[in-house]
């Protein structure tokens, strides 16, 4: 077997395991194995295309992949021991980053490897070159919407820009218009290939990334994330083609196909148009400011709460975005342990959108060892929640608000959510009256049956649990 073959076939290897991960990482029970899955295939990708680099390769080329690797290795290390769960959205948008620049340099080194070798007389035969071309082009168009598009959002989730829309006006045209360029690019890099073209689209590219997520609001960013996903992977099979790699192709085709899939289903979670987010926010209008008065609020201690949650026969906990700032997990299990052993009923409703990536709320109650039974996903859990006593709303915000339901006005109208108002008594913990990710007022605070626990979430479900 030629050390091409056995590479090839290393490569056959490396994609069965990507896909047995996918598939494993699908479910809870076995997202452990679909991780040992990815981590294997990776390490077999990587050995076989060291391998094979390495033949063709000078001494020095092969010290400088060396040195790239354990850097790369170390800081990648480093960063993924150090980041907490509520940074995991932002350092997955840099590292999509990545892959969009990662895509822009292979495409114009493919090009300026051909210019160099001169077409005459480079490997690509005549007839091919101008789909090698168009490839070039493809590649890094959408690596360099990938690259600015993931900076953006790495920059809106991490708080350093603000999360509003940017409203240009005309800016459907602008977007349009950058399309069509690239189009026209194309074409004439196609007919004839220059540098002039090459960096004409690289810049209309990287201007387009940067302003199709500017566009895109708070509540949608958790879209925008899947999305660059899904464009970073695409970014890495056109680089496949011009790598002649085939792994990077099925790899690519995995990653992309699957984070479209994934937008399309957050969007179908979230009543928004996929087409009007990855177009920019399309057809979406800018909210004015909210100054209705919503009437008062009530407040209600840790101690009222225990009472409270005693003479419950069903309990349903909603956690957001703030149990996973408290790190409140933990005595949130304490909390449904001590009151399932007192029989009381208790489960939670997840919403696909809670926390700041998806699935964010079920890594953390299965870090916190609650019994997957209870966790249920909003659809399965809404319409039981009229008959619940009590909702423990414990730092969700968006994913509970009304107005999206009965305020056709509101910026989030439309986006399925818990209906925790229709329980009995509902206990929000949150540390102020403070607005969620989307920048909304929610008028679940000021209703008849809700009352605020102010503070720290896991210092106040520690108190409930030393009143209980
Ligand atoms: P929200 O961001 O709407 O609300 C979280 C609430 O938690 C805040 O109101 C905050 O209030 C409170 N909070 C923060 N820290 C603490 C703390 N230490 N103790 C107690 N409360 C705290 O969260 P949701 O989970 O309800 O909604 C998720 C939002 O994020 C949605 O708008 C979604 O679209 C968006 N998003 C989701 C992503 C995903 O993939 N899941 C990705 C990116 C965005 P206060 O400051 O007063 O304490």
């Amino acid at each position: 077997m030629t050390a091409s073959s056995a590479a090839q076939a290393a490569y056959i290897v490396a994609a069965l395991l990507f896909i047995l991960s996918l598939a494993g990482l699908s479910r809870h029970e076995t997202s452990r194995h679909g991780v040992v899955s990815g981590i294997a295939g990776m390490a077999i990708a990587l050995a076989a295309t060291i391998a094979l680099a390495t033949r063709s390769i000078a001494a020095t080329g092969v010290a400088l992949l060396a040195v790239a690797m354990v850097v790369g290795a170390g800081i990648g290390l480093w960063r993924a021991r150090r980041v907490e769960m509520t940074g995991m959205p932002e350092l997955i948008a840099l590292l999509h980053s990545f892959v969009g620049l990662a895509a822009v340099l292979v495409g114009w080194s493919g090009y300026l490897d051909v210019e160099a070798k001169g077409s005459g007389q480079h490997e690509i035969a005549h007839d091919l070159l101008g789909i090698h071309h168009a490839e070039v082009f493809i590649g890094i168009f959408i690596g360099a919407v990938t690259f600015t598009g993931s900076i953006v959002a790495f920059l809106k989730l991490s708080a350093r820009i603000r999360s509003s829309p940017l409203m240009l006006p005309g800016r459907n045209y602008l977007n349009v218009g950058a399309l069509a360029a690239f189009v026209g690019l194309t074409a004439a890099f196609v007919a004839s290939p220059n540098v002039g073209l090459l960096t004409a689209v690289t810049v209309v590219a990287l201007a387009l990334g940067l302003h199709l997520v500017a566009s895109i609001g708070g509540g949608d960013m958790p879209v925008v994330v899947s999305m660059l996903n899904s464009y970073s992977g695409w970014a890495a099979a056109a680089s496949g083609f011009l790598l002649d790699n085939n792994l990077l192709i099925v790899t690519g085709a995995l990653v992309g196909s699957s984070g479209a899939y994934l937008s399309y289903i957050m969007c179908a979670a979230m009543n928004r148009s996929f087409l009007s987010v990855i177009a920019g926010g399309f057809g979406m209008e800018a909210a004015g400011p909210d100054d209705r008065d919503y009437g008062e609020y009530r407040e209600i201690t840790a101690e009222e709460t225990a009472e409270l949650l005693k003479d419950a026969s069903s309990v349903v906990i909603t956690p957001g975005y703030g149990m996973a700032v408290a790190q409140a997990q933990y005595p949130v299990a304490d909390l449904t342990r001590r009151l399932r052993e007192r029989g009381v009923e208790v489960r939670f409703g997840i919403h696909p959108v809670a926390g700041r990536l998806p699935g964010h709320m079920n890594v953390l109650l299965a870090e916190a060892k609650v019994p997957y039974d209870i966790v249920l996903e909003m659809d399965e859990i809404n319409d039981d929640l009229a008959a619940t006593s009590v909702v423990l709303v414990i730092g969700a915000n968006d994913t509970v608000n009304p107005a999206a339901a009965e305020d056709p006005g509101s910026p989030i109208a439309g986006m399925p959510v818990l209906r925790v108002w229709e329980a009995g008594q509902v206990v929000v913990f949150k540390r102020s009256m403070n607005t969620g990710y989307a920048g909304v007022q929610n008028p679940l605070f000021f209703r008849e049956n809700s009352q605020m626990l102010f503070g720290d979430a896991k210092e106040r479900v520690e108190d409930i649990l030393k009143a209980l």
